[in-house]
């Protein structure tokens, strides 16, 4: 069974230009250079991957893409493929984004070739799923959850090539966070659906007043966190607080 090592990613979303792009990468990887007890990833725009990718060279700071499309090439405009993200020092992409299921209407059939993609290119998906505020409140945050993941995550689903983060909704940019029980709740009944040995990361309003509870929970991998990605010390007293 593969060593389920904490990985702390950042979801820079649609922030950043080259300037304060790359001085952000910089400041992470000066950080991290005297090692660190968890895997650390940063998801920049696809505009600074090359620049971000540089920033971080030899680094031990990992490179990943925030989205892809399915398809290789092709006609296509506005898309990157997984071929692409690989090309441009990727190791990893996010799919299933909640921010994408709900503003760009992707289906868990999206995600799941999305997720084939990545495989394809030899990228590690790191699959999104979460219930809303409403879904948790009528108590079928598991049942929602689960559906999630039956739709979206394809056959031959493997440990070393899939993560799932779990991001409710409802926590992400909220300052709202489930309690350590509800996580722990939801992160056995995802383990149980997944390959044995897969990586289970916590996202939703993860900062660095709540990331040592979140993380010492034994059932979280690790964090995917967005706006306290932006600022390098934080990202930084998160990853320091792993493990
Ligand atoms: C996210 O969007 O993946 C996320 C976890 O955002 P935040 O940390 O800002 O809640």
């Amino acid at each position: 069974m593969p060593e389920r090592k904490q990985l702390v990613a950042g979801n820079w979303k649609m922030n950043g230009l080259r300037a304060d792009g790359v001085a952000l990468a910089r400041g992470v990887a000066e950080r991290a250079r005297g090692g660190h007890r968890c895997e650390l990833l940063v998801c920049p725009p696809f505009t600074l991957l090359a620049e971000v990718g540089a920033a971080l060279a030899g680094s031990f700071v990992a490179l990943g893409g925030q989205d892809c499309h399915a398809a290789p090439k092709g006609a296509f405009t506005g898309c990157i493929s997984t071929e692409m993200l690989k090309d441009a020092g990727c190791g990893h992409v996010i799919v299933g984004h909640s921010e994408r299921r709900q503003t760009c209407a992707e289906s868990d059939a999206d995600v799941r070739a999305k997720t084939q993609a990545a495989w394809r290119a030899g990228l590690v998906a790191i699959v999104c799923v979460g219930e809303t505020r409403s879904e948790r409140e009528a108590g079928r945050a598991i049942e929602i959850v689960a559906a999630q993941l039956a739709g979206s995550l394809p056959e031959g689903a493997a440990a070393e090539t899939l993560i799932v983060a779990y991001e409710p909704v409802w926590a992400i940019g909220t300052g709202l966070t489930p309690t350590t029980a509800d996580i722990t709740d939801m992160h056995a009944a995802i383990r149980s659906r997944i390959p044995t040995g897969t990586r289970i990361l916590y996202g939703g309003s993860v900062n660095p007043k709540n990331a040592a509870e979140i993380l010492a929970l034994p059932e979280v991998d690790g964090a995917l966190v967005g706006g306290a990605s932006l600022n390098a010390d934080d990202f930084w007293a998160i990853a320091r607080a792993c493990g």
